[in-house]
Protein backbone atom coordinates (compact mmCIF):
# COMPACT_ATOMS: atom_id res chain seq x y z
CA UNK A 1 0.00 0.00 0.00
CA UNK A 2 1.54 3.10 -1.11
CA UNK A 3 1.91 6.10 2.07
CA UNK A 4 0.20 8.32 -0.54
CA UNK A 5 -3.29 6.58 -0.31
CA UNK A 6 -2.35 6.05 3.29
CA UNK A 7 -2.10 9.64 3.61
CA UNK A 8 -5.54 10.03 1.84
CA UNK A 9 -6.78 7.98 4.07
CA UNK A 10 -5.57 9.47 7.00
CA UNK A 11 -6.73 13.28 6.27
CA UNK A 12 -10.71 11.91 5.09
CA UNK A 13 -10.90 10.29 8.44
CA UNK A 14 -9.54 13.47 9.96
CA UNK A 15 -12.16 15.57 7.89
CA UNK A 16 -14.67 13.58 8.60
CA UNK A 17 -14.17 14.20 12.10
CA UNK A 18 -13.70 17.85 11.93
CA UNK A 19 -16.83 18.18 10.14
CA UNK A 20 -19.09 16.13 12.86
CA UNK A 21 -17.33 18.75 15.48
CA UNK A 22 -19.09 21.63 13.12
CA UNK A 23 -22.61 20.01 12.94
CA UNK A 24 -22.44 19.30 16.76
CA UNK A 25 -22.03 22.90 16.87
CA UNK A 26 -25.19 23.94 15.16
CA UNK A 27 -27.84 25.82 17.51
CA UNK A 28 -30.89 27.75 17.40
CA UNK A 29 -29.84 30.58 19.78
CA UNK A 30 -27.02 32.78 17.94
CA UNK A 31 -25.08 33.82 20.38
CA UNK A 32 -24.73 29.92 21.94
CA UNK A 33 -24.32 29.47 18.10
CA UNK A 34 -21.36 31.38 18.16
CA UNK A 35 -19.72 30.35 21.06
CA UNK A 36 -20.41 26.79 19.59
CA UNK A 37 -18.59 27.38 16.56
CA UNK A 38 -15.60 28.97 17.96
CA UNK A 39 -15.32 26.24 20.48
CA UNK A 40 -15.34 24.10 17.22
CA UNK A 41 -13.02 25.62 15.40
CA UNK A 42 -10.60 25.70 18.55
CA UNK A 43 -11.12 21.84 18.73
CA UNK A 44 -11.00 21.73 14.88
CA UNK A 45 -7.59 23.41 14.67
CA UNK A 46 -6.09 21.56 17.79
CA UNK A 47 -7.27 18.12 15.77
CA UNK A 48 -6.01 19.87 12.26
CA UNK A 49 -2.84 20.40 14.71
CA UNK A 50 -2.65 16.93 16.55
CA UNK A 51 -3.41 15.52 12.77
CA UNK A 52 0.00 16.55 11.76
CA UNK A 53 1.94 15.10 14.51
CA UNK A 54 4.36 12.93 13.06
CA UNK A 55 3.75 10.18 15.83
CA UNK A 56 0.55 9.05 12.84
CA UNK A 57 2.36 8.74 10.10
CA UNK A 58 1.43 5.46 8.06
CA UNK A 59 -1.54 5.15 10.31
CA UNK A 60 -5.27 5.11 9.62
CA UNK A 61 -8.55 3.97 9.99
CA UNK A 62 -11.95 3.01 8.44
CA UNK A 63 -15.59 1.08 9.54
CA UNK A 64 -16.77 -2.04 7.89
CA UNK A 65 -19.60 -4.58 8.81
CA UNK A 66 -20.13 -2.97 12.29
CA UNK A 67 -15.81 -2.84 12.95
CA UNK A 68 -13.64 -0.22 12.81
CA UNK A 69 -10.22 -1.22 11.27
CA UNK A 70 -7.19 0.84 12.84
CA UNK A 71 -3.62 0.20 10.99
CA UNK A 72 -0.86 0.84 13.46
CA UNK A 73 2.47 0.91 13.25
CA UNK A 74 6.00 2.19 14.47
CA UNK A 75 7.40 2.26 17.23
CA UNK A 76 5.63 1.48 21.00
CA UNK A 77 4.83 5.76 21.46
CA UNK A 78 4.23 5.93 18.01
CA UNK A 79 1.54 2.89 17.94
CA UNK A 80 0.24 4.35 21.04
CA UNK A 81 -0.53 7.70 20.01
CA UNK A 82 -2.30 6.27 16.84
CA UNK A 83 -4.22 3.90 19.31
CA UNK A 84 -5.49 7.19 21.41
CA UNK A 85 -5.76 9.89 18.72
CA UNK A 86 -7.29 7.36 15.93
CA UNK A 87 -10.02 5.73 18.38
CA UNK A 88 -10.41 8.45 20.47
CA UNK A 89 -14.27 8.15 19.98
CA UNK A 90 -14.29 4.51 20.95
CA UNK A 91 -12.18 5.38 23.67
CA UNK A 92 -14.11 8.40 24.99
CA UNK A 93 -17.52 5.71 25.00
CA UNK A 94 -16.02 2.28 26.04
CA UNK A 95 -14.25 4.25 29.25
CA UNK A 96 -17.15 5.54 31.34
CA UNK A 97 -19.18 1.80 30.39
CA UNK A 98 -16.01 -0.54 31.42
CA UNK A 99 -15.32 1.33 34.56
CA UNK A 100 -19.26 1.43 35.22
CA UNK A 101 -18.88 -2.11 35.09
CA UNK A 102 -15.77 -2.30 37.17
CA UNK A 103 -16.95 -0.26 40.22
CA UNK A 104 -20.54 -1.63 40.22
CA UNK A 105 -19.51 -4.87 40.56
CA UNK A 106 -16.79 -4.52 42.77
CA UNK A 107 -18.22 -1.49 45.19
CA UNK A 108 -14.37 -0.22 44.59
CA UNK A 109 -14.64 3.49 43.58
CA UNK A 110 -12.02 4.21 40.36
CA UNK A 111 -9.20 5.81 42.69
CA UNK A 112 -9.23 2.08 43.92
CA UNK A 113 -8.12 0.93 40.68
CA UNK A 114 -5.79 3.90 39.89
CA UNK A 115 -3.72 3.50 42.57
CA UNK A 116 -3.50 -0.37 41.75
CA UNK A 117 -2.36 0.11 38.20
CA UNK A 118 -0.14 2.71 39.28
CA UNK A 119 1.46 0.36 42.32
CA UNK A 120 1.44 -2.71 41.48
CA UNK A 121 0.97 -3.18 37.66
CA UNK A 122 2.90 -0.36 36.19
CA UNK A 123 6.38 -1.42 37.75
CA UNK A 124 6.03 -4.84 36.23
CA UNK A 125 5.03 -3.48 32.42
CA UNK A 126 7.72 -3.85 30.15
CA UNK A 127 9.38 -0.24 28.88
CA UNK A 128 7.99 -0.73 24.96
CA UNK A 129 4.53 -1.19 26.58
CA UNK A 130 4.81 1.73 29.18
CA UNK A 131 5.68 3.69 26.02
CA UNK A 132 2.82 2.58 24.58
CA UNK A 133 -0.21 2.84 26.88
CA UNK A 134 1.32 6.76 27.65
CA UNK A 135 1.21 7.28 23.79
CA UNK A 136 -2.57 6.22 23.82
CA UNK A 137 -3.14 8.44 26.79
CA UNK A 138 -1.47 11.16 24.62
CA UNK A 139 -3.21 10.84 21.28
CA UNK A 140 -6.73 11.03 23.31
CA UNK A 141 -5.87 13.91 25.18
CA UNK A 142 -4.81 15.39 22.01
CA UNK A 143 -7.75 14.80 20.20
CA UNK A 144 -10.40 14.56 22.57
CA UNK A 145 -11.27 16.49 26.32
CA UNK A 146 -11.53 13.10 28.22
CA UNK A 147 -9.30 13.93 31.47
CA UNK A 148 -7.65 10.56 31.23
CA UNK A 149 -4.01 10.14 32.44
CA UNK A 150 -1.61 6.81 32.07
CA UNK A 151 -3.05 5.16 35.35
CA UNK A 152 -6.68 5.24 34.53
CA UNK A 153 -5.25 3.90 30.51
CA UNK A 154 -3.43 0.95 32.48
CA UNK A 155 -6.59 0.73 34.86
CA UNK A 156 -8.75 0.00 31.84
CA UNK A 157 -6.38 -2.28 30.22
CA UNK A 158 -6.62 -4.65 33.19
CA UNK A 159 -10.46 -4.33 33.02
CA UNK A 160 -10.40 -8.36 32.98
CA UNK A 161 -8.03 -8.97 35.81
CA UNK A 162 -8.66 -6.27 38.51
CA UNK A 163 -12.13 -7.01 39.44
CA UNK A 164 -12.98 -10.19 39.00
CA UNK A 165 -9.66 -11.89 40.43
CA UNK A 166 -7.25 -9.32 42.32
CA UNK A 167 -10.49 -7.95 43.79
CA UNK A 168 -12.00 -11.34 45.26
CA UNK A 169 -8.17 -12.31 46.49
CA UNK A 170 -8.07 -8.84 48.10
CA UNK A 171 -11.43 -9.26 50.00
CA UNK A 172 -10.32 -12.59 51.35
CA UNK A 173 -6.51 -11.20 51.96
CA UNK A 174 -8.39 -8.24 54.04
CA UNK A 175 -11.06 -10.76 55.47
CA UNK A 176 -13.62 -7.95 54.15
CA UNK A 177 -17.11 -7.78 55.67
CA UNK A 178 -19.69 -8.68 53.48
CA UNK A 179 -17.69 -8.81 50.27
CA UNK A 180 -19.32 -8.61 46.70
CA UNK A 181 -20.02 -12.26 44.78
CA UNK A 182 -17.20 -12.11 42.01
CA UNK A 183 -16.45 -14.45 40.16
CA UNK A 184 -13.76 -14.86 37.58
CA UNK A 185 -15.78 -14.84 34.23
CA UNK A 186 -16.74 -17.68 31.77
CA UNK A 187 -15.91 -15.84 28.77
CA UNK A 188 -16.13 -17.57 25.45
CA UNK A 189 -16.64 -20.51 23.11
CA UNK A 190 -13.66 -21.64 21.00
CA UNK A 191 -11.57 -24.55 19.02
CA UNK A 192 -8.39 -25.04 17.37
CA UNK A 193 -8.21 -28.27 14.97
CA UNK A 194 -5.72 -29.84 12.56
CA UNK A 195 -4.90 -32.79 10.31
CA UNK A 196 -7.27 -35.30 9.81
CA UNK A 197 -10.01 -33.42 11.99
CA UNK A 198 -9.90 -30.57 8.88
CA UNK A 199 -11.01 -30.46 5.20
CA UNK A 200 -7.24 -29.12 4.06
CA UNK A 201 -5.60 -30.77 6.67
CA UNK A 202 -4.39 -27.79 7.70
CA UNK A 203 -5.09 -25.55 10.85
CA UNK A 204 -8.70 -23.81 11.42
CA UNK A 205 -9.31 -21.43 14.33
CA UNK A 206 -12.78 -20.13 15.76
CA UNK A 207 -13.62 -18.48 18.71
CA UNK A 208 -16.54 -16.03 19.88
CA UNK A 209 -16.37 -13.72 22.45
CA UNK A 210 -18.54 -13.80 25.78
CA UNK A 211 -19.06 -11.33 27.92
CA UNK A 212 -21.76 -8.47 29.07
CA UNK A 213 -23.75 -6.88 26.23
CA UNK A 214 -21.85 -3.34 27.95
CA UNK A 215 -18.68 -4.18 26.65
CA UNK A 216 -19.28 -6.89 24.14
CA UNK A 217 -21.05 -4.14 21.78
CA UNK A 218 -17.99 -2.03 22.10
CA UNK A 219 -15.50 -4.40 21.76
CA UNK A 220 -15.30 -4.05 17.72
CA UNK A 221 -12.04 -2.83 16.81
CA UNK A 222 -9.61 -4.77 14.07
CA UNK A 223 -6.66 -3.61 14.99
CA UNK A 224 -3.82 -4.51 12.08
CA UNK A 225 -0.59 -3.41 14.02
CA UNK A 226 3.21 -3.73 12.84
CA UNK A 227 5.25 -2.88 15.57
CA UNK A 228 9.17 -2.20 15.13
CA UNK A 229 10.18 -4.43 16.69
CA UNK A 230 8.44 -8.37 16.95
CA UNK A 231 6.00 -9.92 14.64
CA UNK A 232 2.97 -7.77 12.71
CA UNK A 233 -0.10 -9.06 14.07
CA UNK A 234 -3.46 -9.08 13.21
CA UNK A 235 -6.44 -9.20 15.96
CA UNK A 236 -9.96 -8.12 17.50
CA UNK A 237 -10.15 -5.67 20.25
CA UNK A 238 -11.80 -2.91 22.71
CA UNK A 239 -10.91 0.20 22.22
CA UNK A 240 -8.09 2.09 24.49
CA UNK A 241 -6.93 -1.75 25.38
CA UNK A 242 -3.35 -2.91 23.99
CA UNK A 243 -4.44 -6.77 24.34
CA UNK A 244 -6.72 -8.46 22.01
CA UNK A 245 -8.03 -9.50 25.46
CA UNK A 246 -11.21 -11.66 24.32
CA UNK A 247 -8.36 -12.99 22.35
CA UNK A 248 -8.28 -13.72 19.07
CA UNK A 249 -5.01 -12.61 16.98
CA UNK A 250 -2.61 -14.25 14.31
CA UNK A 251 0.59 -12.98 13.64
CA UNK A 252 3.28 -12.72 11.00
CA UNK A 253 5.16 -15.69 12.10
CA UNK A 254 2.45 -18.52 11.86
CA UNK A 255 0.92 -18.46 15.46
CA UNK A 256 -3.20 -18.46 15.55
CA UNK A 257 -4.20 -17.97 18.95
CA UNK A 258 -7.35 -17.91 20.75
CA UNK A 259 -9.00 -18.65 24.30
CA UNK A 260 -11.43 -19.31 26.57
CA UNK A 261 -10.95 -18.20 30.28
CA UNK A 262 -11.29 -21.39 33.27
CA UNK A 263 -14.24 -20.82 35.78
CA UNK A 264 -14.25 -20.59 39.30
CA UNK A 265 -10.45 -19.85 39.24
CA UNK A 266 -9.10 -18.61 42.31
CA UNK A 267 -5.52 -16.96 43.12
CA UNK A 268 -3.65 -13.79 42.68
CA UNK A 269 -0.05 -12.93 42.71
CA UNK A 270 0.69 -9.31 43.36
CA UNK A 271 3.96 -9.90 42.47
CA UNK A 272 3.24 -11.04 38.83
CA UNK A 273 2.96 -9.00 35.42
CA UNK A 274 0.19 -8.01 34.07
CA UNK A 275 -1.87 -10.66 32.19
CA UNK A 276 -2.77 -8.31 29.67
CA UNK A 277 0.75 -7.10 28.63
CA UNK A 278 1.90 -10.62 28.43
CA UNK A 279 -0.68 -11.65 26.59
CA UNK A 280 0.17 -8.45 23.63
CA UNK A 281 3.62 -9.84 24.66
CA UNK A 282 2.94 -13.19 23.69
CA UNK A 283 1.18 -12.58 20.29
CA UNK A 284 3.74 -10.01 19.33
CA UNK A 285 6.97 -12.03 19.96
CA UNK A 286 6.28 -15.94 20.08
CA UNK A 287 7.25 -17.93 17.01
CA UNK A 288 6.31 -21.24 18.10
CA UNK A 289 3.84 -22.79 20.58
CA UNK A 290 6.80 -23.09 23.39
CA UNK A 291 7.98 -19.85 22.75
CA UNK A 292 4.35 -18.53 23.17
CA UNK A 293 3.88 -20.42 26.73
CA UNK A 294 7.10 -19.72 28.37
CA UNK A 295 6.02 -15.58 27.50
CA UNK A 296 2.49 -16.43 29.26
CA UNK A 297 4.50 -18.02 32.00
CA UNK A 298 7.01 -15.64 32.81
CA UNK A 299 5.55 -13.47 35.83
CA UNK A 300 2.14 -14.89 35.65
CA UNK A 301 0.08 -12.73 37.97
CA UNK A 302 -3.31 -15.20 37.85
CA UNK A 303 -5.28 -12.57 36.33
CA UNK A 304 -7.47 -13.60 33.57
CA UNK A 305 -6.51 -17.17 34.15
CA UNK A 306 -7.57 -18.94 30.44
CA UNK A 307 -7.37 -22.31 28.58
CA UNK A 308 -4.89 -21.07 25.58
CA UNK A 309 -5.93 -22.71 22.12
CA UNK A 310 -2.77 -22.15 19.57
CA UNK A 311 -1.94 -23.53 15.93
CA UNK A 312 1.34 -22.84 14.44
CA UNK A 313 0.96 -22.53 10.70
CA UNK A 314 4.73 -23.60 9.87
CA UNK A 315 4.62 -26.74 12.21
CA UNK A 316 0.92 -27.65 11.50
CA UNK A 317 0.65 -28.02 15.04
CA UNK A 318 -2.48 -26.79 17.51
CA UNK A 319 -1.50 -26.97 21.33
CA UNK A 320 -3.94 -25.95 24.45
CA UNK A 321 -2.27 -23.80 27.27
CA UNK A 322 -4.08 -24.53 30.11
CA UNK A 323 -2.58 -21.23 32.94
CA UNK A 324 -3.50 -22.10 36.16
CA UNK A 325 -1.55 -20.29 39.22
CA UNK A 326 -0.29 -23.20 40.86
CA UNK A 327 -0.64 -25.58 38.46
CA UNK A 328 -0.58 -25.89 34.19
CA UNK A 329 -0.62 -28.05 31.34
CA UNK A 330 -0.13 -27.94 27.46
CA UNK A 331 -1.21 -30.16 25.88
CA UNK A 332 -0.17 -30.41 21.69
CA UNK A 333 -0.95 -32.54 18.65
CA UNK A 334 -0.31 -32.27 14.68
CA UNK A 335 -3.56 -34.36 14.42
CA UNK A 336 -6.55 -33.68 17.04
CA UNK A 337 -9.19 -31.01 18.32
CA UNK A 338 -9.06 -28.37 20.85
CA UNK A 339 -12.26 -27.04 21.76
CA UNK A 340 -13.19 -24.23 24.83
CA UNK A 341 -15.93 -23.13 27.13
CA UNK A 342 -14.26 -22.32 30.00
CA UNK A 343 -13.62 -26.04 32.04
CA UNK A 344 -10.46 -26.54 33.17
CA UNK A 345 -9.81 -30.68 32.74
CA UNK A 346 -6.41 -30.93 33.76
CA UNK A 347 -6.52 -32.69 37.29
CA UNK A 348 -4.00 -30.47 38.76
CA UNK A 349 -5.46 -27.29 37.71
CA UNK A 350 -8.74 -28.58 38.70
CA UNK A 351 -7.11 -29.46 42.15
CA UNK A 352 -5.56 -26.21 42.85
CA UNK A 353 -6.45 -23.63 41.23
CA UNK A 354 -10.17 -23.82 40.78
CA UNK A 355 -11.56 -26.07 43.92
CA UNK A 356 -14.95 -25.07 43.12
CA UNK A 357 -15.82 -26.33 39.64
CA UNK A 358 -17.35 -29.39 39.52
CA UNK A 359 -16.11 -30.85 35.80
CA UNK A 360 -19.35 -33.20 35.91
CA UNK A 361 -22.49 -31.34 36.28
CA UNK A 362 -23.82 -31.21 32.85
CA UNK A 363 -26.02 -28.62 33.87
CA UNK A 364 -23.82 -25.59 33.78
CA UNK A 365 -23.08 -23.72 30.81
CA UNK A 366 -19.41 -24.97 30.77
CA UNK A 367 -19.85 -28.45 30.40
CA UNK A 368 -22.91 -28.67 28.71
CA UNK A 369 -20.78 -26.60 25.77
CA UNK A 370 -18.31 -29.15 26.18
CA UNK A 371 -20.64 -32.13 25.41
CA UNK A 372 -21.71 -29.94 22.36
CA UNK A 373 -18.58 -28.85 21.19
CA UNK A 374 -17.64 -32.81 21.79
CA UNK A 375 -20.69 -33.46 19.69
CA UNK A 376 -20.20 -30.80 16.78
CA UNK A 377 -16.46 -31.56 16.21
CA UNK A 378 -16.94 -35.52 16.09
CA UNK A 379 -19.83 -35.02 13.63
CA UNK A 380 -17.59 -33.00 11.67
CA UNK A 381 -14.08 -34.26 11.55
CA UNK A 382 -12.36 -33.95 8.06
CA UNK A 383 -14.87 -31.57 7.27
CA UNK A 384 -14.00 -28.59 9.43
CA UNK A 385 -13.36 -25.30 7.76
CA UNK A 386 -13.47 -21.62 8.12
CA UNK A 387 -17.45 -21.73 6.62
CA UNK A 388 -18.44 -24.13 9.25
CA UNK A 389 -16.47 -22.94 12.05
CA UNK A 390 -19.02 -19.98 11.41
CA UNK A 391 -21.91 -21.92 11.80
CA UNK A 392 -20.89 -23.33 14.96
CA UNK A 393 -20.17 -20.46 16.71
CA UNK A 394 -23.64 -19.56 16.31
CA UNK A 395 -25.25 -23.11 17.14
CA UNK A 396 -28.17 -22.84 19.25
CA UNK A 397 -28.54 -26.55 20.51
CA UNK A 398 -28.71 -26.89 24.17
CA UNK A 399 -26.83 -30.09 25.23
CA UNK A 400 -28.45 -30.46 28.32
CA UNK A 401 -32.23 -30.22 27.33
CA UNK A 402 -31.37 -31.90 24.64
CA UNK A 403 -33.28 -29.44 22.44
CA UNK A 404 -32.81 -25.89 19.81
CA UNK A 405 -33.15 -23.08 22.71
CA UNK A 406 -30.33 -20.08 23.02
CA UNK A 407 -29.61 -19.61 25.81
CA UNK A 408 -27.00 -19.81 28.52
CA UNK A 409 -25.62 -23.38 27.71
CA UNK A 410 -25.45 -22.37 23.76
CA UNK A 411 -22.47 -22.53 22.52
CA UNK A 412 -23.67 -18.62 21.03
CA UNK A 413 -24.47 -17.73 24.48
CA UNK A 414 -27.90 -15.37 25.43
CA UNK A 415 -27.83 -15.35 29.02
CA UNK A 416 -30.40 -12.17 28.78
CA UNK A 417 -33.02 -14.98 27.71
CA UNK A 418 -32.05 -18.03 30.53
CA UNK A 419 -34.10 -17.31 33.69
CA UNK A 420 -31.34 -19.36 35.42
CA UNK A 421 -28.48 -16.88 34.57
CA UNK A 422 -25.10 -18.50 35.16
CA UNK A 423 -24.34 -18.63 39.19
CA UNK A 424 -20.52 -20.01 38.42
CA UNK A 425 -19.67 -16.42 36.85
CA UNK A 426 -21.84 -14.32 39.33
CA UNK A 427 -24.09 -13.71 36.35
CA UNK A 428 -27.74 -13.54 37.96
CA UNK A 429 -31.06 -14.22 36.05
CA UNK A 430 -31.43 -12.96 32.35
CA UNK A 431 -28.39 -11.49 32.67
CA UNK A 432 -27.53 -9.35 29.57
CA UNK A 433 -24.59 -11.15 28.48
CA UNK A 434 -23.21 -14.02 25.70
CA UNK A 435 -21.64 -13.97 22.87
CA UNK A 436 -20.94 -10.97 21.85
CA UNK A 437 -19.44 -11.25 18.36
CA UNK A 438 -17.35 -14.22 16.58
CA UNK A 439 -14.24 -14.69 14.20
CA UNK A 440 -12.44 -17.79 12.51
CA UNK A 441 -9.60 -18.55 9.96
CA UNK A 442 -7.48 -21.15 8.52
CA UNK A 443 -3.54 -21.70 7.93
CA UNK A 444 -4.51 -20.07 4.14
CA UNK A 445 -6.18 -16.78 6.00
CA UNK A 446 -3.52 -16.78 8.34
CA UNK A 447 -0.57 -16.65 5.78
CA UNK A 448 -2.47 -13.24 4.78
CA UNK A 449 -2.91 -12.56 8.04
CA UNK A 450 -6.76 -12.09 7.88
CA UNK A 451 -9.54 -13.61 9.28
CA UNK A 452 -13.65 -13.25 8.57
CA UNK A 453 -14.99 -11.76 11.96
CA UNK A 454 -18.91 -10.88 12.42
CA UNK A 455 -20.39 -8.24 15.36
CA UNK A 456 -23.22 -9.00 17.64
CA UNK A 457 -24.48 -12.76 18.08
CA UNK A 458 -22.74 -14.83 15.94
CA UNK A 459 -26.05 -16.79 15.01
CA UNK A 460 -27.13 -13.06 13.52
CA UNK A 461 -30.15 -12.33 16.35
CA UNK A 462 -29.78 -8.87 17.42
CA UNK A 463 -30.20 -7.68 20.83
CA UNK A 464 -32.70 -4.96 21.38
CA UNK A 465 -32.01 -2.98 25.01
CA UNK A 466 -34.57 -0.52 25.60
CA UNK A 467 -37.05 -3.64 24.98
CA UNK A 468 -34.77 -6.18 27.79
CA UNK A 469 -34.59 -2.83 30.08
CA UNK A 470 -38.37 -2.29 30.07
CA UNK A 471 -38.55 -6.36 30.83
CA UNK A 472 -35.73 -6.41 33.55
CA UNK A 473 -35.76 -3.53 35.55
CA UNK A 474 -33.06 -5.31 37.58
CA UNK A 475 -30.69 -4.03 35.06
CA UNK A 476 -31.50 -0.60 34.75
CA UNK A 477 -27.59 0.83 36.23
CA UNK A 478 -26.99 -0.12 33.12
CA UNK A 479 -29.28 2.12 31.33
CA UNK A 480 -26.68 4.77 30.33
CA UNK A 481 -24.94 2.14 28.58
CA UNK A 482 -26.29 -0.68 27.38
CA UNK A 483 -27.25 -0.37 24.08
CA UNK A 484 -28.62 -1.97 20.82
CA UNK A 485 -26.58 -5.24 19.73
CA UNK A 486 -27.29 -5.45 16.07
CA UNK A 487 -25.77 -8.84 14.13
CA UNK A 488 -23.47 -8.04 11.65
CA UNK A 489 -22.32 -9.40 8.35
CA UNK A 490 -19.21 -11.81 8.12
CA UNK A 491 -16.74 -9.63 6.96
CA UNK A 492 -13.24 -10.74 6.14
CA UNK A 493 -10.51 -8.31 7.40
CA UNK A 494 -6.46 -8.77 6.32
CA UNK A 495 -3.60 -6.48 7.42
CA UNK A 496 -2.23 -3.90 5.66
CA UNK A 497 -6.32 -3.65 3.81
CA UNK A 498 -7.18 0.02 2.97
CA UNK A 499 -10.68 0.18 1.72
CA UNK A 500 -10.98 2.37 -2.23
CA UNK A 501 -11.12 6.27 -1.39
CA UNK A 502 -14.42 7.41 -2.08
CA UNK A 503 -14.71 10.02 -4.17
ZN1 LIG B 1 -27.22 -16.87 19.01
Amino acid sequence: MSDGIRRVVALSVLLLGTGLLWVVGRSTDDEANAKNDQDATLAANREQAAGNDPRLKGSYRYEQGGWVYVHLEGDPASLGYQHGFLLAPEIADAFPAIKANMTHSTQRDWAFFRETARTMLWPKIDAEYQQELQGIAEGLKARSDLNLDVYDIVAMNAFEELPDYYVPWLDKHEKAANPPNLKSPGNCSAFVATGSWTKDGKIVIAHNNWTNYMNGERWRIIFDIEPKSGYRMIMDGIPGVIASDDDFGINSDGLMVTETTITQFEGWDPNGKAEFARARKALQYAGSIDEYTKIMLDGNNGGYANDWLIGDRKTNEVAQLELGLKAYKLWRTKDGAFAGSNWARDPKVLKQDTPQFDPNNLETSPNARRVRWEQLLNENKGKLDVELAEKMLGDHFDSFQKKEEANERTLCGHVDASPRGVAIWAWTQNYPGGAVQGKASDSAMAQKLSFVARMGHPCGESFQAKTFLAAHPDYAWQEPYLRDMPAGPWTEFHAGEIPVPQH
